[in-house]
């Protein structure tokens, strides 16, 4: 009988890190100096205050310089899009990453779009967008690429699979759509307003959740022998480990009856970061 198996996504993550470490020390012997990533962080957001932390440690490990600017949340729009300007002039700085969300006085799509292309690590300014879009060479967005790394590992060729995305964001949704397609899937993306999500779902070979939504795609959704990502984090009160207290989750929780053999379960660790 096959069994489920479980894509570790953290310890794929390790390994990915100490080979864009062997990179960056090939890359820093070229230019004299190690490639350099400029994190910026406006407000204090919690959650953003991780990504960043992790941002920063991950960036060092790789031998890869961190450069942080760390604003207040009263911050003006002009003031930030100075700093990217400057970012963006500097030939010490390789890569630009501003952490969203972005406080309300700020428009997010301005500063995305402000910063040079060549520069946005992140993926998310539009000429990268519409290189990945049309088929070029283009920056992408570090949590799907990470899926599409993890979904080639564990499964080699995807040429041809039935892949299913639910959720649109540009963010995660929408590049990881385009990733797929690149690889000769067939690709459905599938949102708040898709009918019969479960049988959309369940029609995958190869399903992305990327719904903000705790624990929604449940073992119903997923057809035996799928391969199943998990994108989501979320953060769910948990009064089992005491008043006020939250767990991480994501958005599969898949239990594996024996009538399903070789499922694949959820795998969230890693992805992005
Ligand atoms: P988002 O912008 O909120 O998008 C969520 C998507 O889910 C939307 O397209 C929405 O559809 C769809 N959706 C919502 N309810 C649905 C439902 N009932 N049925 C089907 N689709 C539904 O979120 P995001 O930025 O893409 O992030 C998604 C998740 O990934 C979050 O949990 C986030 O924390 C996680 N994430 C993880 C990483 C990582 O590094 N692992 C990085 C980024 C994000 P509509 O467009 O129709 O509203």
């Amino acid at each position: 009988m096959t069994t489920a198996k479980i894509i570790d996504g953290k310890a794929f993550s390790e390994t990915l890190v100490a080979r864009v470490g062997v990179q960056a020390s090939l890359l820093a012997a070229k230019i004299g100096r190690p490639p350099a990533l400029a994190v910026v962080l406006v407000g204090e957001d919690p959650a953003s205050a991780v990504y960043v932390r992790n941002k920063i440690e991950r960036t060092t490990t790789a031998g890869m310089r961190s450069i942080e600017h760390r604003l207040a949340d009263t911050t003006s729009q002009a003031d930030l899009l100075e700093l990217i300007d400057t970012l963006n002039s500097d030939e010490g700085v390789d890569g630009i990453l501003v952490q969203l969300p972005l406080p309300p006085q700020i428009n997010e799509e301005a500063v995305i779009n402000a910063i040079t292309p060549d520069k946005d690590v992140d993926g998310f300014h539009v000429v990268n967008a519409g290189r990945l879009a049309t088929g070029q060479d283009a920056l992408v967005p570090c949590t799907p690429f990470g899926c599409l790394l993890l979904l080639r590992d564990f499964l080699g060729s995807l040429s041809g699979l039935n892949a299913v995305v639910v959720g649109r964001s540009n963010i995660v949704g929408k590049p990881m759509a385009q990733l797929l397609l690149k690889e000769s899937c067939t690709v459905t993306i599938a949102h708040s307003r898709t009918r019969d999500l479960q049988a959309v779902c369940a029609a995958a070979d190869i399903l992305v959740a990327a719904v903000g939504r705790p624990e929604m795609i449940t073992g119903d959704f997923v057809k035996p022998g799928a391969t199943v990502i998990d994108v989501g984090i979320n953060r769910v009160p948990a009064p089992e480990r005491g008043e006020g207290k939250f767990r991480l989750t994501g958005m599969c929780i898949l239990k594996v009856p024996p009538q399903r053999p070789g499922q694949s379960r959820r795998c969230r660790a890693g992805l992005g970061q």
